[in-house]
C-alpha cells in the first residue's frame, strides 16, 4: 500500500517519523499507512506558516477575500459529502448518519466564519479630545497550533480551521494519531480552494512528540487545543510560560435530570440519543442521569426498551447506531470502568458486555451499558468513561439535586427535561455548566457559544465573537490637529 504524504508548509511530502496506521475500528484493517511528522517537520512548517502569515499579499488581503477561500472549502465539502463521510467512519468508526451530519457541520462552519470574517470589524471608542480620535482595530495573531481529538475530527478541525483562517492567521494542524485522514483531506481541500502554500499544515503523529514540539515553538502564538483536561492542562502550563493565549475544550460528565413532570416519550428519546450515539465517545455525552424518583419505573422501562432497540453493527451501514469504540485499548479502559461500577456496589441494567455477534468480533465493539445502584460518589460518576455507559440516580429533592448534579470537577454541559419552564430557567441557571439543552440534547449550533466551565474548558468557540479569539486587538491613536508638544521648553 502506497504511504500517505502529509502536509508541510505547503508541499505534500513523506513524513520524516515513524511508521503510523490508521485502522478502521469495526473489524482493524489498516485504511492507509504514513509516517508521522517529525520534529524537522515541526519546524519547517512553523517557519512557513510565519512567513505565510505575514506576507504581504495575505496580510493586505481585505477580509472578503478570505471569506471566498471558506465559501469554496464550503462548497468543496458539499460536492464530496460522501466521499468525506465514507473517510470519516473508515478512519474512526462513527456510524453513517452521524459522520456526514459532522461533514454537514463542517461545511456550515466554513461558511459561517466566511460570513463572521466579512461583517467583523474594529471600534470608534467615544472621543474625549477633541483633537484627538482612537481607532481599535484587530489583527491575526501569526501562527496558531490546532491540536485535535479523535471522536469528531472533521468538525473540530474546521471549527478550528476556520476561524483561525478567516481571522488571517496560519495554522499547524495536529490530528490525533488514531485519525489522520480526514484532516489531511481536508488541507486537500484548502489547498484546492486557493489558500496560500504555508497557511495550513498538517501534522500526524504521537501527541507527546509532534504536539509538544509544536506548541512549544517559540514562533506558535495560540493553542486552540480539543481533548482530555489533563492533556489541556499541560497544554495550558506550557502556555502560560511562553505567555501566549489557549482555547480548551476539555472533558465531561453532563447530567441530564428527568423532573417528575417530563414527557416521558421526550425524554426516553433524548436521554437515550444524548449518551449512546457515537457511543458516548464525545465530551458533551449525558453520562450521568438523575431521574425523578415519582417516575423512575417508567422512565427506566422506556429507556431501557429504546436503547434494547439500537442496531449494533458496522457503521458503514446506515441503519446501524451503535459502532466501534476508537481502539481495543480504550475498549479495555470501558470494560475497566464497568468492571469498578461492579466492585462499587452498582448493578447492570442492560448491556455490560461485548456483543456475541460472530460478524462483529474482530472490531471495538461494546453493548450500551446502564447502570444503577450507585451514588454521585462512584467513580463512574465523577471520572469521565467517553463510551456507551450511563448510571443512573433516581432523586427526590431538588436542593441535593442540584448540590449532586454540580458536584462534578467537571462543567461541559446538562440536560433538563421537563414541561415547566420556568422551573427549568431556574434549574439551568444553577448548573455550573457552560451549555443547558432543556427538552433537548446534544443540538449544536455554529451561531451559538460552546465551551466549558471548571475544568471543562476555558474559553469558548463557535459564535460571532469567537473570530476574536484568534485575533489581538490594537489601538491606534489619531491626532486631528497635530501641534508640537512644547514640554521640553
Ligand atoms: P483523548 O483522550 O481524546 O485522546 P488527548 O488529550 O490525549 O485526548 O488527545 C487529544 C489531542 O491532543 C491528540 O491530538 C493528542 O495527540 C494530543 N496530545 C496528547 N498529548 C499531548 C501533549 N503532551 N502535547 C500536545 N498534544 C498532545
Amino acid at each position: 500500500m502506497k504511504k500517505l504524504d502529509i502536509f508541510v508548509g505547503g508541499k505534500w511530502q513523506q513524513g520524516r517519523g515513524n511508521e503510523m496506521h490508521s485502522r478502521f475500528p469495526g473489524d482493524q484493517h489498516i485504511v492507509a499507512t504514513l509516517n508521522s511528522a517529525n520534529l524537522e517537520d515541526v519546524e519547517d512548517a512553523v517557519l512557513a506558516a510565519d512567513k505565510a502569515w505575514r506576507a504581504p499579499s495575505w496580510r493586505s488581503q481585505p477580509s472578503h477575500q478570505r471569506a471566498t477561500i471558506l465559501l469554496k472549502v464550503s462548497a468543496l465539502i458539499e460536492e464530496r459529502i460522501d466521499e468525506l463521510t465514507h473517510l470519516q467512519t473508515l478512519d474512526n468508526g462513527k456510524p453513517w448518519a452521524e459522520a456526514r451530519g459532522l461533514v454537514m457541520s463542517a461545511a456550515a462552519t466554513a461558511r459561517y466564519f466566511a460570513a463572521v470574517c466579512e461583517v467583523s470589524g474594529g471600534e470608534l471608542p467615544p472621543r474625549r479630545q477633541s483633537d484627538m480620535m482612537t481607532l481599535s482595530t484587530y489583527q491575526p495573531v501569526g501562527v496558531i497550533a490546532a491540536i485535535t481529538p479523535w471522536n469528531s475530527p472533521i468538525a473540530s478541525d474546521m471549527q478550528k480551521i476556520a476561524p483561525a483562517i478567516a481571522a488571517g492567521n496560519a495554522v499547524i494542524l495536529k490530528p490525533a494519531e488514531a485519525t489522520p485522514l480526514i484532516s489531511l483531506k481536508l488541507a486537500e481541500l484548502f489547498e484546492q480552494a486557493g489558500l496560500p502554500a504555508g497557511l495550513l499544515s498538517v501534522l500526524p503523529g504521537k501527541g507527546s512528540i509532534v504536539g509538544d514540539a509544536l506548541v512549544r515553538h517559540p514562533l506558535v502564538r495560540k493553542i486552540s487545543f480539543t481533548g482530555g483536561t489533563n492533556t489541556g492542562r499541560q497544554l495550558a502550563h506550557i502556555a502560560a510560560d511562553k505567555l501566549i493565549t489557549t482555547s480548551l475544550e476539555l472533558g465531561g460528565k453532563s447530567p441530564t435530570i428527568v423532573l417528575e413532570d417530563a414527557d416521558i416519550e421526550l425524554a426516553a428519546h433524548g436521554v437515550c440519543y444524548g449518551i449512546f450515539s457515537s457511543m458516548g465517545q464525545a465530551c458533551i455525552a449525558g453520562s450521568r442521569l438523575f431521574v425523578a424518583k415519582a417516575i423512575y419505573k417508567p422512565f427506566m422501562e422506556r429507556l431501557t426498551a429504546l436503547t434494547q432497540q439500537l442496531i449494533i453493527g458496522d457503521p458503514r451501514q446506515e441503519r446501524v447506531h451503535i459502532g466501534p469504540l476508537i481502539t481495543p485499548a480504550h475498549r479495555e479502559s470501558v470494560i475497566r470502568y464497568v468492571t469498578q461500577a461492579i466492585n462499587e456496589g452498582g448493578t447492570i441494567r442492560l448491556g455490560g458486555e461485548i456483543p456475541s455477534d460472530p460478524s462483529l468480533q474482530e472490531g471495538n465493539y461494546y453493548q450500551p451499558t446502564i447502570i444503577e445502584g450507585l451514588t454521585n460518589q462512584a467513580s463512574v460518576c465523577q471520572e469521565e468513561i467517553f463510551g456507551p455507559v450511563l448510571v443512573v440516580i433516581p432523586f427526590d429533592d431538588e436542593a441535593e439535586l442540584i448540590d449532586e448534579a454540580n458536584d462534578s470537577i467537571y462543567g461541559l454541559a446538562a440536560g433538563i427535561w421537563t414541561k415547566d419552564y420556568t422551573r427549568a430557567f431556574k434549574l439551568a441557571d444553577a448548573l455550573d455548566v457552560g451549555t443547558v439543552w432543556i427538552n433537548t440534547y446534544k443540538v449544536f449550533s455554529i451561531s451559538t457559544p460552546f465551551g466549558g466551565f471548571k475544568e471543562s474548558g476555558l474559553g469558548r468557540e463557535k459564535g460571532i465573537e469567537s473570530l476574536k479569539a484568534y485575533m489581538q486587538q490594537k489601538s491606534i491613536f489619531l491626532a486631528l490637529n497635530p501641534q508640537p508638544n512644547r514640554w521640553c521648553e
